[in-house]
């Protein structure tokens, strides 16, 4: 198998040039990081399960109208998508109040919000992600005023669908990251979903208990991280015995980990 260009080394996946021109290969590891990175460690099995969650989701946000990157999955870690110019803003939906806001403004962790909270955050890392106002990015220039209409409104969209598709799992979605590219069309370009949705970016409490579904659990030292990330899985129904598409290398790799996380439950 010939080489593949890498293009990108995030922190939780890595990004190769795809098969055709306007693709790219999103391969999900298993790294973790929390506090702009100052926090380092790794969630065994993380990158096979945020990879078919991402799937699942994606797709049926595709189903429900909801223009993303995702084309299709590859094997256990990897997924095709549609290459974007990464709008250099993180998009963060808050329904109720945990993290970065209850710190800021002194609201207890878990008081519902008034109404659902879109915030929005530079993506630079070397700034730590600084909170900023729809005025910096119009002044900025980060995206237009039409940009940051499509954003908010599919936000809004991306949110209902979650809570609802949460819910039905008896999970309660506190808050969630998303970010947005272009994809050009000639002159023109319009947005579209990209990057992942998994619980490395949301905040998910089970709806009876309380306990904690997500990245918290490793950013907060709780202990369990790749059961919850399982739980997550499980409850969704993927992660089951159907392999998909042309993974057989990759399962037999696999396949003690599968197998174990089925039969601990
Ligand atoms: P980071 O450490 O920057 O968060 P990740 O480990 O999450 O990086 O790797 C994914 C990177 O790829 C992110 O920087 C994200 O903005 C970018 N990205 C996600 N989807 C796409 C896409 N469809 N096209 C181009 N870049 C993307
Ligand atoms: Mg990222």
């Amino acid at each position: 198998m010939s080489r593949r260009r890498q293009i990108y080394e995030g922190k939780a996946k890595i990004l190769y040039e795809g098969p055709e021109p306007g693709t790219l290969i999103q391969y999900f590891k298993d790294d973790a990081t929390a506090f702009n990175a100052q926090k380092k460690g790794t969630i065994q099995g993380k990158g096979v399960i945020n990879n078919r969650i991402s799937e699942y989701v994606f797709t049926r946000l595709n189903h429900i109208g909801v223009p993303n990157h995702f084309i299709r999955r590859l094997n256990m870690r990897e997924q095709l998508v549609r290459q974007v110019e990464i709008i250099p803003i993180e998009v963060v939906v808050r329904n109720v109040a945990a993290g970065s806001i209850s710190k800021r403004l002194g609201i207890a962790e878990g008081e519902p919000l008034p109404h659902t909270l879109l915030e929005y955050y530079y993506k630079d890392d070397a700034l730590g992600d600084p909170l900023i106002a729809e005025e910096h990015i119009a002044c900025f220039g980060w995206a237009s005023n039409e940009e940051m209409q499509d954003i908010s409104a599919l936000a809004i969209r991306v949110n209902d669908f979650l809570c609802g598709m949460f819910s039905a799992i008896n999970i309660r979605l506190i808050d969630f990251k998303l970010e947005f590219g272009r994809i050009w069309d000639g002159d023109y370009s319009r947005v579209i979903l990209a990057d992942e949705i998994s619980p490395d970016g949301c905040r998910l409490w089970d709806m009876t208990t309380g306990e904690k579904l997500d990245k918290d659990r490793f950013r907060r030292d709780l202990g369990g991280e790749e059961e919850a990330y399982q739980e997550v899985a499980r409850r969704l129904g993927v992660l089951q015995d159907d392999p998909g598409p042309s993974e057989v290398f990759d399962l037999n790799a696999h396949r003690g980990k599968l197998r174990n996380s089925k039969t601990s439950k």
